[in-house]
């Protein structure tokens, strides 16, 4: 059986790394927002090159950070592409916010710049990019219409630790980026985490006040704040992973290679361009027999998931924002985009196998 993803396998080489900082922790007994958290923000923002790192309980808690720090005035539109995962779209939702879904480019399967434009009214107040897949969408057009229009922009980094958009990382072209450290993520952690990276001095402090009751000292609050602080052991588990960051990044690009050398062309590849280092958090493909494939893969032991299986204006949840709204792109996606195995435990030969396998439907 090739496994999807196996979190045991992929964090081994860590084990010893986690097992003296956790015991270190349980002694010092200091849990919450303490050095370790402070270690990891540097660290990271040093990583991204980007000024400030705030961390945070979870990726969807950046984003509505991110976002909240802003104060927009409620029911202000934000820009979102149609295929994302629902947090993006949840972030701007619970800020009372009006989520305006702009489709994305069928090759890249990230929003269309060149129909952002568009979906201009007066209301809108920002742009909320995604770096789906771990492939940085077209940053330059896009700050260009933020420029143009006068709006912030938000980058959700929850897919794209360490991509690159012409040699600049993802996360430091916005006002503001959110990042998931979810364990499946290219970073992750033992649990939930997140962080809002940013040049920005004002937009630093008023998420680290955010993040902690509005409060930066204790017991005196100046915000209307949230409960969404990063733990010491999560922290410290990142300051580990993230060293070998680039060691993860660069083994799913080599594992993406294989895919990209063997599949026969049956199958729709992701969309290469030289100016984008992408970090495949995910390896899709398409076909428009996705779901028999899927079946007829997972007969032969191999398994597959699928990013993701109903669109966002498509959820019960949510479906009431976009009534009488289409979106065939993103629905084209959703129905024909499947997900092989490409994570850090995986061998070349794990990939090879898959390869032959796949290339017999
Ligand atoms: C994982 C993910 C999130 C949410 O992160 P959590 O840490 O699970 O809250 C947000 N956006 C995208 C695109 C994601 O993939």
């Amino acid at each position: 059986m090739i496994e999807y993803e196996n979190l045991a396998l992929s964090n081994q080489i860590f084990f010893d790394e986690f097992s003296s900082e956790f015991n270190s922790i349980l002694k010092n007994s200091w849990y919450i927002l303490g050095e370790k958290v402070k270690n990891f923000e540097r660290l990271f923002a040093d990583y991204l090159k980007v000024k400030h790192c705030i961390g945070v309980a979870n990726g969807l808690d950046a984003l509505i950070l991110a976002l909240n720090n802003f104060n927009f005035v409620p029911g202000s539109e934000v820009i979102v592409p149609s295929n994302t995962y629902i947090a993006t779209i949840l972030s701007i939702i619970h800020n009372r916010l009006k989520p305006v879904l702009v489709e994305p480019r069928i090759d890249t399967y990230n929003i269309d710049y060149q129909k952002i434009e568009e979906a201009i009214t007066k209301r809108t107040a920002a742009i909320m990019v995604v770096h789906l897949y771990g492939k940085s969408c077209e940053m330059k057009p896009i700050k260009n219409i933020c420029e143009k229009y006068n709006l912030k922009l938000i980058e959700d980094c929850a897919q794209s630790h360490g991509a690159l958009y012409f040699s600049q990382k993802t996360g430091t072209f916005g006002d503001a980026a959110a990042f998931s450290f979810y364990p499946t993520k290219n970073l992750g952690a033992i649990g939930d985490a997140g962080a809002v990276v940013t040049n920005d001095d004002s937009i630093a402090n008023k998420i680290l006040t955010l993040r902690n009751y509005g409060s930066q000292k204790k017991y005196y609050n100046q915000l209307i704040g949230y409960n969404s602080r990063l733990d010491e052991i999560q922290a410290a588990f990142l300051s580990i992973k993230l060293k070998k960051l680039e060691i993860i990044n660069s083994h799913k690009r080599e594992l993406a290679d294989l895919y990209f050398k063997h599949l026969k062309t049956d199958f729709q590849l992701p969309h290469r361009n030289e100016n984008f280092y992408d970090v495949f958090h995910i390896f899709n493909i398409r076909h428009p027999k996705r779901d028999a494939l899927k079946e007829y893969l997972l007969k032969n032991n191999i398994k597959t998931e699928i990013h993701y299986p109903i669109p966002p204006h498509k959820q019960e949840a949510i479906s009431q924002y976009f009534v009488n709204q289409l979106y065939p792109i993103s629905e084209e996606i959703h129905n024909t985009t499947l997900s092989l195995p490409i994570s850090f435990f995986h061998s070349k030969e794990d990939i090879y196998q898959v390869i032959e396998i796949i290339n017999k439907f």
